[in-house]
């Protein structure tokens, strides 16, 4: 006999769980969730959230220096000082807030949350070990939500002072010389940040280029950037040793050299959390390590769901939300399918990048080369001069015989916060004449997205 019966058990409460579980409740369906660790997950606890307070706190803290150092727009001051700990706290304060948020969120949707590692024995029947000892648990669905951790490199593993993003998020102390494998999402918004602390920082990426999903004039604002911050960058550069003191790193021309490092931050990827919850015993479809979903994020057993950063990329939290969202939807007897448009990608380096659908390239080789392709820069956009920062642009891209859009990619000073407009335009399927026809206030960064469409139709204003 189990302990517990439900309709609904989501195993992980991270942002695919949590949603899932959230929404379900507000259903009505009768729902459990199992959490090992902390609510919120990867996300809230040791990613998104806490490098995000990080990120902030280095912007501040580098901005002071520089009106100490040559001083800009007139201003100048001492030298700032930081006490690191303290501002660890403060992340690890804004982190303890959202967790019991999602605590408060799950008991308020009527969900019931058992705390312990949760093991498959069958399709139906879990088995979760918690301070209580074992509770059985049987449900009619299972939603396996458990996430992904860092891929362990075989050459620098984990230990010691190579460490991965959980612990480059809880340093007490700046490190005097930070060593970061990996130049993409992990590797550069934590390296940037070490960087603008004060930390000595290299970066060590095996493609030809940083952040290699996108193009080179995506990028190149990034890498300018990295460079001013003084961060070295080794492309086409592997790590193959540890020697304790020193990373060894095969470079481009054959030759080996040796980094030495306080600390090396190995960000090279993650992989799916499978172990714990005996997820083999199961034997679902796979695609490589990750589990096979369909357009309803069905597994390939009856009433087995996955949802988030075990389903695969693109492992973003946004994407796991809407996804546990669904199928709590599709749990509850409504008749959702998968069919967004897009899943914004924001990369939160400096400056910033957001990417949206088609990268001109992908939507040359989809419509046999038909598209059209502007872009308007920040450094003709009246707001970005009111500010130090006009580098970078935005960049449209759409279809040649009607102007839809298929793509839209920015790269600049806070340009996050434009993904919601690109996202809403996609969706949409706004055409680059409604996205010219929308008033856009001024002065503005957004009006560079207008100012970009307005060039694709060959109306430009501002250029
Ligand atoms: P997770 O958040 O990993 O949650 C899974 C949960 O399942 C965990 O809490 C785990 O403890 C639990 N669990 C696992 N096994 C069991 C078990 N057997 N029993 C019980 N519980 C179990 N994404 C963005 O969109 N924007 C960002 O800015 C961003 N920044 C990031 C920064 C870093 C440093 C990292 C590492 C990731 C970042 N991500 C970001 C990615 C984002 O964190 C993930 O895409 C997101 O957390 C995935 O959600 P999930 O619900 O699939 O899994
Ligand atoms: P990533 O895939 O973004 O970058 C890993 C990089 O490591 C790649 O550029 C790869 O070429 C390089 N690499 C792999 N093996 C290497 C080696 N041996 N030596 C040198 N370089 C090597 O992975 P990540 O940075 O670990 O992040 C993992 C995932 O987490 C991302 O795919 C993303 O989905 C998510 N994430 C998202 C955000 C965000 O949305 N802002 C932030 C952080 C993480």
């Amino acid at each position: 006999m189990p302990d517990l019966a439900c309709k609904l058990l989501v195993i992980g409460a991270g942002p695919g769980g949590y949603a899932c579980a959230i929404r379900a409740g507000q259903l009505g369906v009768d729902t459990v969730i199992v959490e090992a660790a902390r609510d919120g997950g990867t996300c809230l606890n040791i990613g998104c959230i806490p490098s995000k307070a990080l990120i902030h706190a280095a912007d501040a803290f580098a901005r002071l220096r520089t009106f100490a150092d040559k001083g800009a727009m007139g201003i100048s001051s001492g030298a700032p000082s930081i006490d690191f700990a303290e501002t660890s706290r403060r992340v690890g304060g804004v982190v303890d807030r959202l967790s019991r948020g999602v605590t408060g969120l799950l008991k308020k949707a009527g969900v019931r949350s058992l705390h312990g590692e949760a093991r498959f024995r069958d399709g139906k029947n879990v088995v979760v070990r918690t301070a209580e000892g074992e509770k059985r648990i049987r449900a009619e669905s299972i939603v396996i939500a458990t996430g992904a951790e860092p891929m362990p490199l075989p050459s620098v593993p984990f230990g010691g002072d190579v460490i991965s993003s959980t612990e480059a998020l809880a340093l007490t102390e700046v490190p005097r010389r930070l060593v970061v494998v990996g130049g993409g999402y992990i590797g550069l918004e934590i390296g940037t940040a070490y960087a603008k602390l004060g930390a000595s920082v290299t970066v060590v990426e095996a493609a030809e280029r940083i952040l290699p999903q996108w193009d080179a004039a995506l990028t190149d604002p990034v890498a300018r950037r990295l460079a001013a911050l003084g961060v070295e960058v080794h492309t086409s550069a592997k790590a193959s040793g540890w020697s304790g003191s020193a990373l060894a790193v095969e470079m481009p021309d054959g030759q080996r050299r040796n980094l030495e490092a306080d600390k090396v931050l190995v960000a090279a990827g993650r992989r799916p959390r499978t172990g714990a919850a005996r997820l083999a015993e199961l034997q679902l479809t796979t695609t490589g390590p990750f589990i096979k979903i369909d357009e309803r994020c069905r597994t390939s057993m009856r009433g087995v769901y996955a949802i988030g950063d075990i389903t695969g990329e693109p492992m973003l939290a946004h994407r796991a939300i809407a996804q546990g969202e669904m199928v709590a939807g599709i749990i509850a007897g409504q008749p959702h399918v998968w069919d967004k448009v897009a899943i914004p990608a924001v990369c939160f380096t400096d400056p910033e990048i957001v990417s949206v659908g088609l990268l001109p390239d992908a939507a040359r080789k989809a419509k046999d080369g038909d598209v059209t392709v502007a872009e308007f820069p920040f450094k003709a956009n009246g707001r970005a001069l009111t500010t130090e920062r006009d580098d970078g642009f935005v960049r449209v891209v759409a279809r040649a015989d009607n102007g839809q859009l298929l793509g839209i990619q920015a790269v600049g000073e806070g340009v996050s916060e434009l993904s919601a407009a690109f996202s809403l335009a996609l969706e949409m399927g706004a055409r680059l004449d409604d996205v010219a026809a929308t008033i856009h206030a001024h002065p503005t960064r957004s009006e560079a997205f207008q100012e970009a469409c307005l060039r694709g139709l060959g109306l430009p204003l501002h250029i």
